[in-house]
């Protein structure tokens, strides 16, 4: 009966010609990071929320959004967020988040900062890991797709992984008596480890989340290394179960001890990979595993962390050699900032983009970091990133040229997703 309704309906619509209006969008300067070719005054035809074309003219009886006088780019995509959190440079904030707001405050605090993200110029977010908010993360992803809150499309990995005792809340700072909210699913055993990747995903996660390391420390030797959280065998059967189910995996991995179980398990991206040797990075490059280096809050948290933990310094002058590093063996670096890890009302995600070009892109690969990449990160490169015919009509407008003056992109002066104006332009 419903399939009868459907049918007749869409008949109706194409017999009286109840086509979705065509939308004729003028750029000033029209970045293509595909091809990193810019073209001026090109007009991009948008339909049903999809790219249609770009050419020179608008097509008769189109709807005009003139955004003529602004330098003209696909919307900005971010790696790695967690809208669910709203700053935690220590454990203090971190905390008092997960044990003094409710659910419900949490959701709404996330609706903000995802309403931030988008008039930021973020019209994409992989949320990698949901911070002991159950599965909230899979409906603030609905919220979104159903049109009752406005925000990013998210990516989201529901609960991260992590083997007893390597992840808050706990361990010895809170008594023993209390059995703790957890910030992770805990899980113990290769197959333990599959069968928690097979709950995520029956909740709803488009990717898996693991920590790989934690506990970092200083060899003698000068060295940066840390503790590995989980064994071989069981990061090995948690990659494996996620790629049977045509799910990606984002490894948590800071030294290269984390990234040598990690890459030998198979995962798809290493998040933050602040300590990134050549061996790391040649392996990273070959098999084409994606970095997503999380800088903005590494220059968050630094100092801090560092007042208790000497190691943060260390970690975030690491940082600079090893992103370096990373981009001269040929990894591919996708634009990720650990947003939620600052808060989203007070640093603009969008400053990574700077960061990047200050340790050595060029403002093309930073802008391409964040659009063309990242899209392949996400396995959408069809469909994010892009300007071809059938993309998402996702586009971001700033004042200044970006290939100039990279901090353009923190400026952002218009915002369409999905072919809906979300900041008119001339703001
Ligand atoms: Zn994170």
């Amino acid at each position: 009966m419903r399939h009868l309704v459907c049918v007749t309906v869409l008949l109706c619509g194409v017999a009286f010609g109840q086509q979705a209006p065509v939308i004729a969008v003028k750029t000033g300067r029209l970045l293509d990071p595909v091809a990193q070719k810019v073209r001026t005054g090109a007009v991009v035809v948008v339909q049903d929320g999809r790219i249609k074309s770009v050419g020179d003219a608008v097509p008769p009886g189109a709807q005009v959004v003139d955004a003529s006088g602004l330098t003209v780019s696909p919307g900005f995509i971010d790696t790695h967020t967690h809208v669910m959190l709203q700053g935690d440079p220590t454990d203090v904030e971190y905390d008092e988040q997960i044990l003094k707001e409710s659910l419900p405050y949490r959701a709404l605090r996330a609706s903000r900062a995802m309403r931030i993200a988008l008039e930021h110029g973020f019209t994409t977010l992989r949320d990698i890991g949901n911070e002991g908010a159950g599965f909230a993360d899979v409906d603030m992803k609905k919220a979104v797709a159903a049109g009752i809150i406005v925000g990013p499309r998210l990516f989201v990995a529901t609960k991260a992984l992590a083997p007893t005792g390597a992840y808050g809340l706990g361990g010895t700072s809170y008594s023993w008596q209390l059995d703790m909210p957890k910030g992770v699913e805990m899980c113990d055993g290769p197959d333990a480890c599959r069968r928690a990747v097979r709950d995520q995903i029956a909740h709803g996660a488009d990717w898996i989340k693991v920590y790989a390391d934690r506990g970092y420390y200083r060899r003698p030797d000068g060295q940066i290394r840390s503790l590995p959280n989980f064994t071989q065998e069981e990061l090995n059967a948690i990659v494996d179960q996620a790629h049977r189910t045509n799910r990606r995996v984002a490894a948590h991995s800071i030294t290269p001890t984390g990234h040598a179980i990690a890459l030998a398990a198979g995962v798809d991206s290493i998040e933050h990979g602040q300590v990134i040797d050549d061996a790391t990075a040649k392996q990273m490059a070959q098999k084409k595993v994606f970095l997503s280096p999380t800088l903005t809050v590494i220059g968050y948290v630094d100092a801090p962390r560092s007042k208790t933990n000497p190691i943060w310094n260390a970690i975030a002058k690491a940082s600079e050699e090893s992103f370096r590093r990373a981009l001269a063996a040929g990894v591919q670096i996708a634009l990720g900032t650990d947003a939620g890890g600052f808060p989203w009302d007070q640093i603009n995600q969008a400053k990574e983009f700077k960061i990047y070009v200050d340790r050595g892109m060029t403002p093309w690969q930073a802008i391409r970091s964040g659009t063309v990449v990242a899209a392949s990160l996400l396995g959408k490169e069809s469909e994010l990133g892009t300007l071809a015919p059938g993309a998402y009509a996702d586009l971001v407008g700033m004042k200044d040229d970006p290939l100039k003056d990279i901090t353009a992109t923190e400026r952002v002066s218009f915002v369409m997703k999905e072919g809906v104006v979300v900041i008119p332009s001339g703001r």
